[in-house]
This record gives C-alpha cells, structure tokens and sequence, in this order.
C-alpha cells in the first residue's frame, strides 16, 4: 500500500469521525435549542393567558357585574377574555393558539377535541401526574405543535353561579348560551383545560436548514484541508522522498565514474534475464573485456587520464548497445555486457563491433587503447557466475593471444 493511500486511508477516516460527531452534536443541540425556543414561546402563551384571566376576575368583571342583570357581557368571563384576546394574535403569529378546552362548555366553540378529551381525562383520573402542567405534541407536518395544558378545577363558589343549573344562572347568560350546556359542574371537579398549542414545524425546519449550513460548510472545509495536505503531503515528503530514493537506488546500483550499473545491478539483471530466457527458451550472452595495459597508461599519462578512458570507453560501448542491453563495469578496468535474446556468433558480432570502436579512433590525452575481448553464450543450465567465470577465461584467452582481440569461451566443462 503506497504512503499517499495510508496517509489519505487514515485522514478520510479521522475526518469522517469528526464529521460525523460534530454533525451528531450540532444537529441535537439545534434540536434541543428549537424545542427550548418552543416551550419558551409556549410559557409566555400560557402566562399571558393567565394574566388576562387575573386582570379580567379582578379588575374588569367587579365593575361590569352591576350590567349582568340586564345584558350578559361574555368580555366578563375570565376564560372567554383570555381566549379572545389571544386569537388576535394569530394573524401575526400563525398556529399559536389558546383554547380553553372544557367538556361539557357553556359556549360550545370552547368544546374539547378528541385528543384534549383525552388530556383531560389524565388530569380527571390522575395519570397526569403530579405537576400543575403537562406538555407534548399534537399533528403532524407543518401542523406540527407543541402543546401545554393546564387544568381548569373549579375552586371558587362564585363560578358555581353560571355553571350549576339552570335555574340558579343568570338569565342574561341563559338568553345568549341557552340551558343544555355548562351546567352541573360541581365544587373541585376538574371540568377542562387551558391549553397553549405553540407550531414546532418552522422552528425545526429552521435548525435543519442551519444543521444543512453548518454541515456543508463543514464538510466543505474538510475537503479543502483533505486537498491541501495531500498537496503538502506530495510537496514535502513523497517528491522529496522519490528524489531521495532514485538518489539511493542509483547510488546503490550505478558506477559512479562511467555512469554503467555496477557489478551488483549486473548480477540481478543477469539472473532475471536467464529466469525470462528459460522461459521464453531463448538465448542470452556475455561479453566481458578488459583494457589493455591501463597500468602503463595511468603510469604514463596520470590517473585522471586513465578515469577519462574509463569514461569514454564507457560512453563508446553505450554508443552500440540495443536499449535491452546492459553494460555494467566490472571492477578496475574491467567491463561486462549482457545481451539478451543474442545467440554466441551475434555476440562475438557485437564484441567486435565494440572492440574495433574502442581501438579505431584515439583517446584524448592517451591516443590508441585496446581491449581483449571474451564472450560466452549461455548453456541454459549453468549458474550466472560459471557464465561468467567461462566469459573471463576466453578474455585472458585473448590476452595470451597478444591483446586487443575477440575470444569465443569454451562450452561449460
Ligand atoms: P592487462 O593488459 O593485462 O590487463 O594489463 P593492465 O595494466 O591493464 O592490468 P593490471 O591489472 O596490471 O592493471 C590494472 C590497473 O587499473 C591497475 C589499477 O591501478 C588501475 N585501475 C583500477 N581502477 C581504476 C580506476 O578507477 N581509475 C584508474 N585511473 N585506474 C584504475
Ligand atoms: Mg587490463
Ligand atoms: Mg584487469
């Protein structure tokens, strides 16, 4: 597995985890943060209602109490003002709404729905538990809502007035309501509730949109930081690190003077190229040479002369090689190629070739060089060192015959 796929393995996956846990965080603590917004608004519904409801009992009702005997003023009735005077608000604020949800109602546009029956009943039979109040939601959609409920218990005698019987009820209120309804409450009964319902959808539609926002801009930005440390990543390690590595490798497998693939790189080339020959049942030979009397050119012309011949001896064999071939240097100044795919008469060819382009033009500083040549062939069974072990005793073959010369090896003994 390269760096850059572990690198981008393990970034992907600590961004992905910080992506998600933030995104878990935010998404609750806008939830959260809507819902509290909700009870707020809901708290403030029921408080004005309550507060209505006091200043009605206490500062509007004593004063118009004298009229009910002629006329019934409903704007009297606690309830009655409270739920009025919060439906005006629901041109401005759509879905906020205050009822007070009773079950057998004077007025019967204050009769319980099903499900506020239902949320009497639990205050009725006391599974709404201890609390003066209970919350939770109704419909579904935009009509999503929260609702808060209180209980409506009759404590004061006075209310026992309207809501007894008929016969003991004003007969102002009897001309506007009628004598079928809002009758035979008793003392502590629990007759409804005062209910707020508050809308939850476009509150919770806002905190989606924001988490959509939030996360984009998030995921956004991880892309950003995903690009720029890969960017930084190639930038300062891996090229770097390439660089270092091709500086390795060759420093590892090249002749630092004639610029060939030293000994080692030759031996792994030669043993891939027999494992492909054997393969293929093709053919594979060596050529090793060795300058002539470089001693005595060292000797006569100084050593640096003699790095120049290396040199160039170097560059005048890489001049005849196929792009499949491999010149490496040997040692001193010893040089062996490998040509693939080349049986023993192409190979002496080729070692010709080289020797005569080696001894046909004069060296600068030096004049003439030769070489001896010795070129063995491979027999698909021997090792690469016996190979070359025969490749060198042609070569010192030629040096007997008197130099500058091309021997063909013996076959394996
Ligand atoms: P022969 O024809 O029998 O090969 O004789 P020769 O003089 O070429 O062989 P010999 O082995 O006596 O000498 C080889 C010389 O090559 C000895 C050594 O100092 C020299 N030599 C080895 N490596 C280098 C090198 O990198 N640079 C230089 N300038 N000389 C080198
Ligand atoms: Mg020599
Ligand atoms: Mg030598």
């Amino acid at each position: 597995m390269s760096l850059r796929l572990k690198f981008n393995l393990v970034l992907a996956g600590v961004l992905l985890l910080a992506v998600a846990g933030a995104g878990l965080y935010v998404h609750r603590f806008l939830q959260q943060s809507a819902i509290e917004e909700v009870q707020h608004n809901s708290q403030i519904m029921m408080h004005a209602a309550m507060a209505i409801r006091d200043y009605t009992t206490e500062l509007v009702k004593p004063h118009l109490d004298v009229t009910l005997a002629e006329k019934f003023l409903p704007q009297t009735v606690p309830a009655y003002a409270a739920t009025e005077t919060l439906r005006r608000l629901q041109s401005r604020f759509p879905g906020y709404e205050y009822k007070e949800a009773v079950l057998n109602p004077t007025n019967l546009r204050d009769r319980a729905t099903e499900w506020e029956e239902r949320v009497i009943s639990d205050f009725r039979e006391g599974r709404a538990g201890a609390g003066k109040e209970i919350s939770g939601e109704v419909g579904e959609g935009v009509h999503r809502a929260l609702y808060v409920a209180r209980p409506i218990t009759i404590r004061q005698a006075q209310c026992m007035a309207c809501h007894s019987t008929p016969a003991v009820a004003p007969q102002t209120m009897l001309k506007v309501y009628g004598d079928k309804n809002g009758f035979g409450w008793g003392m502590h009964e629990t007759v409804g509730i005062q209910v707020v319902k508050v809308p939850m959808y476009f509150p919770l539609e806002k905190a989606r949109q924001t988490f959509n926002t939030v996360m984009t801009a998030l995921v956004g930005s991880f892309l950003l930081l995903f690009v720029a440390l890969n960017l930084s990543l190639s930038s300062l390690v891996i090229e770097p690190m390439a660089r270092l590595n091709r500086k390795l490798e060759d420093l590892a497998t090249k002749d630092f003077l004639t610029d060939l693939v030293n000994r080692r790189r030759f031996f792994e080339r030669l043993e891939a190229e027999m494992a492909n020959t054997r393969i293929k049942k093709g053919s594979l030979s060596v050529v090793m040479f060795d300058i002539d009397f470089f001693k005595r050119i060292n000797d006569t012309f100084g050593h640096d002369s003699g790095d120049v011949v290396l040199k160039h001896t170097a560059l005048r064999v890489r001049e005849l090689l196929r792009s499949s071939d491999c010149a490496a240097r040997f040692g001193g100044e010893e040089f062996i190629i490998l040509l693939k795919e080349t049986p023993l008469d192409a190979a002496m060819a080729m070692a010709e070739a080289v020797r005569a382009r080696i001894a046909g033009a004069p060296f600068d500083a030096v004049g003439h060089v030769s070489a001896s040549f010795g070129v063995a062939s491979w027999d698909h069974q021997e090792d690469s060192h016996a190979l070359i072990k025969r490749a060198d005793a042609a070569l010192y073959v030629a040096k007997s015959r008197g130099r500058n010369c091309v021997v063909r090896a013996q076959g394996p003994a």
